[in-house]
């Protein structure tokens, strides 16, 4: 007998998805349904067992078949067990100002003139705890892996608390080091304590890729750059931030087509439609993703595609504040990388991916009708599509050998999953809502039978409260 190599952990009797991916058209067409297309080409395995070293994916296989030795043993109950869902798009620090009943009512553009006088309130102990809570906040979503685009920068060194919050928690994570430089003096939304001048930010930017860009594989902590929004940015800094991403080999990520009023903005100071201002800035290339992209023409699309563009789509918060979302299924078959974001805590008011993933489904099908979309395309839009907007498909959003060990078993409702027989990855996004009942990132089990294992969970909440207090009274 070979002796089989050692692994740190060894699941056992899981509904393995390892990819997620529905079936191809002429399977559809031979009547194959997703379930049986994924279990026969062995992208999902029922009654399955997957093992894990030094923080990757070791090998999975079915039940009865030869499993590597292993220090530990779980037995998932026959639960789901899914790749970590992933989110492109989020500002953590918003959640202080959740539901703040003065913005409720307002359009994109009132809501963020109402709030920007609160966030300019910020400092390094609130976005600490507002970065700590997302975080967990999302684990308890089934999320390991979670950009944020951190834009507002009354003080300095905020981006670096958030990296310390992240790796008290052991979440793996992409800042997005945000700007603006625009106030209202200068025709811009914010106030000019929020501002920073173009050498401040590019220099700061410059320190953080130093600080904390890790592109080895396995990477805990990666930047990217992410000028806010073309209403808050000056055109160079739009041109110079896309030439030190280059030039650093990093992401670049901004908002683009999220509301109408940006048509008639863009055409007033630039001329032009905004797809249009983004290619001439030197953006319109596979480095960028953008967030939100409702109002694309179709033009646009095929060409913010074809120049490998990756766009994220954030239901909830364009439902709740655009009265539009991306139209995800067309972009798709364009070949366009599409991930999902919860969005800011205080447009979408949650963070929860696996809400944020059936809202997809949804629009999806309430777009383009009962037969257009599917829960595993749902969840390809939360897995590898967002890794995909990351640039990191290689290593998260599957469950290959050598993935990160990212990895979620969901909880098996007693209620609303009674019934399901026939296909647990439908059953799961269809029937819920749905809980992570354990957590892996990296290898490591960060929530355990639906409990945080955070010993400083207590008191950043307690923390967040006040915090929250300050800033909204
Ligand atoms: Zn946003």
């Amino acid at each position: 007998m070979n002796p089989a190599p050692a692994a740190d952990l060894l699941i056992t009797n899981a509904y393995l998805v390892l990819e997620s991916q529905p079936a191809s058209a002429a399977e559809r067409a031979g009547g194959i349904t997703d379930v049986e297309s994924a279990q026969d080409a062995g992208r999902e395995i029922d009654g399955g067992w997957l093992a894990i070293a030094a923080g990757q994916v070791h090998s999975a296989g079915r039940m009865g078949q030869p499993m590597p030795e292993a220090a530990r043993t779980l037995d998932a109950g026959g639960r789901l067990v899914t790749p970590g869902l992933v989110n492109t798009h989020h500002h953590m620090y918003q959640n202080l100002t959740r539901a703040y009943a003065p913005a409720v009512n307002g359009t994109l553009f009132q809501w963020l003139t109402t709030l920007y006088p609160k966030w300019a309130r910020l400092d390094q102990e609130s976005v600490y705890l507002s970065t700590y809570v997302a975080a967990a906040e999302l684990l308890t979503g089934g999320c390991t892996t979670s950009s944020d685009h951190m834009y507002v920068h009354p003080v300095p060194e905020l981006i670096d608390a958030q990296f310390q919050a992240v790796s008290d928690i052991g979440f793996r994570f992409m800042a997005n080091r945000g700007s603006m430089t625009r106030s209202v003096e200068d025709g811009g939304l914010p106030p000019k304590e929020v501002v920073q001048d173009e050498d401040t930010i590019l220099a700061d930017s410059e320190r953080l890729i130093k600080t904390y860009h890790d592109s080895s594989p396995g990477a805990m902590t990666r930047v990217a750059l992410a000028p806010c929004s073309m209403f808050s940015v000056s055109e160079s800094i739009m041109r110079s931030t896309a030439e030190l991403a280059e030039h650093h080999d990093v992401r670049l990520h901004t908002h683009l087509a999220e509301d109408t009023d940006e048509d008639d903005y863009a055409l007033e100071v630039y001329g032009c439609r905004p797809v249009e201002y983004f290619e001439d800035c030197g953006w319109a290339t596979p480095r960028s993703w953008v967030a939100h992209y409702v109002y694309g023409s179709a033009a646009e699309n095929a060409r913010l595609a074809a120049a490998g563009v990756g766009a994220t789509q954030c239901p909830s918060s364009n439902m709740i504040i655009c009265g539009n979302a991306a139209d995800a299924k067309t972009l798709r078959s364009l070949g366009m990388s599409v991930g999902i974001g919860c969005d800011g805590s205080a447009s979408a008011d949650s963070a929860d991916l696996w809400l944020e993933t059936r809202t997809a489904l949804l629009l999806g099908r309430f777009r383009h009708g009962p037969d257009s979309f599917t829960a595993r395309e749902a969840l390809n839009m939360a897995t590898q599509g967002s890794a995909a907007n990351l640039g990191w498909a290689d290593e998260i959003g599957h469950l290959n050998p050598g993935a990160c060990a990212d990895l979620v078993i969901w909880s098996s409702a007693p209620l609303s999953q009674t019934g399901v027989l026939t296909d647990p990855v439908e059953g799961w996004l269809r029937s819920g809502p749905a809980r992570a009942h354990t957590v892996f990132v990296n290898g490591v089990e960060r929530l355990s039978q639906g409990q945080l294992q955070l010993p400083g969970l207590e008191d950043a909440v307690l923390g967040h409260r006040e915090a929250a207090a300050a800033m909204q009274n």
